[in-house]
């Protein structure tokens, strides 16, 4: 039976200035390095030969019922903004349509389209490889995230800073691409009938039973605020969070440099792009308000009364530091082992990273460890936990379950740097093992598994990774 997708294909229907229909540049020498069979199954696709999934996942073929496009959108970078961006390397195939859900197919890396400007439009295999990884166990960490579905090697070179490197496609499934850019490309060109177009159909695909874009935005701020919250629960810095890589949805999407933190310390940056900190990571949940806001103002020409749009939207915008807290002292809560946490107990978390960053302690394992009794030996200087352990102790004698809620909250395993780019190597030397251990592991990340010990290490001095690139 052949490869076969369940397409209806809503954002074809909008008006064509949403996008640019554009088929796949086809590529010489199309080779499957990763298929996801369970999402996949999922999706309710027939997932035919490998040499079908090789040329429909690699563009080299147009699947039945797919009606390929690259989308346009504007968007603030590094807090810039360009009026103009769009899917420079990426084509949307379609949408597989499951029950009540809509998901997007995108392959990223499959060739130029009119918004590539300089870039050539195709991806190499680390960066695919990595945002294979790491969305796969964003989403088995329960975080909201694009999943990935397919990785092929396209046979060709591309070239970056560091040579010439193998060429790869990523194929990307999310809840959908839309994102705050989307909104500010027609703000920008004061264009009413497609925005109103444009907030119709994110009400009904993502948001049904909203009436108004204050209402809207609302949403989306609930929606981000607690992304931005269980990011930072993994110690997850996205690195590249400009307006154009923020959903609608609320969807982690555009995994380029991202990194997660070994050594816990708030200022933490890995993008080589990001010279002054900007998208640091304990200023994620400033950032993600400032592209909240410039949501609002993009929607603003969408309310009757235009003052009274800037006050309501305002306070709305405003409201969101509480919302993340709330989010984030939930979610540290419970790493901490607290079914429910009350505001008297912030301290008690602001102290211990407080601490971890002194101790420079590994923020995964020293979470992990509270559980099994063990975070002391996680620190430089375990002295400076044990104060903070004796309160804390005192604290979870009113907890039921307290390691439950542990086990729960704080995962054994994550997607660490080092082990990122070792897989790469491996794979750019044509070893796949480390890329598939690295998934099998990180599907069940809050359980130990035998043999997987080495996963959980920090990196040795030498393995540090500095910066990351995309
Ligand atoms: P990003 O920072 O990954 O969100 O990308 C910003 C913009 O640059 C998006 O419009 C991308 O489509 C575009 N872009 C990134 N890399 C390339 C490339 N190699 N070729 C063409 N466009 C690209
Ligand atoms: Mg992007
Ligand atoms: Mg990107």
């Amino acid at each position: 039976m052949s490869l076969h997708i369940p397409f209806d294909n809503s954002y074809a229907r909008l008006p064509s200035r949403f996008y640019t229909r554009q088929s796949p540049v086809p590529v010489r020498e199309p080779e499957l390095v990763a298929f996801n069979d369970g999402l996949a199954k999922e999706l309710g696709m027939r997932t035919g030969s490998e040499v079908e999934r090789a040329l429909v996942f690699s563009g080299n073929r147009v699947p039945d019922g797919a009606e390929p496009l690259a989308q346009v959108y504007a968007g603030h970078q590094f807090g810039g903004f360009s009026p103009q961006l769009g899917d420079g390397r990426a084509n949307l195939l379609g949408e597989a349509v499951v029950g009540q859900q809509r998901y997007d197919i995108q392959l990223k890396g499959s060739g130029p389209t009119p918004y590539s400007r300089m870039g050539d439009g195709r991806a190499w295999l680390g960066p695919v490889l990595r945002e294979y990884v790491v969305s796969e166990a964003m989403h088995a960490m329960g975080i909201p995230t694009s999943r990935a579905l397919a990785a092929t090697l396209t046979g060709e070179q591309v070239y970056r800073e560091t040579g010439a490197l193998p060429g790869a496609i990523l194929t990307r499934v999310a809840a959908s691409h839309i994102r705050v850019g989307t909104f500010q490309y027609f703000a920008a060109r004061r264009d009413l009938p497609a925005l109103e177009a444009l907030f119709a159909y994110v009400v009904e695909r993502h948001y049904p039973g909203i009436e108004s874009p204050d209402a809207l935005l609302d949403a989306v701020i609930d929606r981000q605020a607690r992304l931005i919250a269980q990011w930072m629960s993994v110690g997850f810095i996205h690195g590249v969070m400009n307006t154009d890589n923020t959903t609608l949805s609320g969807e982690t999407i555009d995994y380029g440099p991202c990194a997660f933190l070994d050594v816990y310390h708030p200022d933490t940056v890995f993008s080589s792009i990001d010279a002054h900190g900007r998208y640091a990571y304990s200023n994620q949940s400033n950032v993600i308000v400032w592209n909240m806001a410039q949501l609002a103002t993009s929607l603003v020409p969408l309310m009757p009364d235009q003052d009274q749009a800037v006050e309501v939207f305002t306070k709305s915008v405003h409201a969101m530091p509480e919302k993340l807290q709330a989010a984030w002292l939930e979610l540290f809560g419970r790493k901490i082992g607290l079914a429910q946490t009350a505001n008297a107990d912030e301290p008690m978390i602001a102290e211990l990273l407080q601490v971890m960053a002194e101790g420079r302690a590994d923020f995964t394992n020293t979470f992990r460890a509270l559980s099994d009794g063990k975070a002391r030996d996680q620190f430089l200087d375990p002295n400076i936990f044990d104060a903070w352990e004796t309160g804390w102790r005192t604290r979870i004698e009113q907890e039921e379950d307290p390691v439950s809620v542990m086990r729960a909250a704080n995962p054994a395993y994550i997607p660490r740097n080092h082990r990122i780019e070792q897989m790469i190597q491996a794979a750019v030397a044509g070893d796949f093992a480390p890329f598939e251990r690295l998934n099998t592991v990180l599907t069940t990340p809050f359980e130990v598994q035998e043999g997987a010990a080495d996963l959980t290490y920090p990196p040795e001095p030498s393995e540090v990774v500095q910066q990351t690139f995309c």
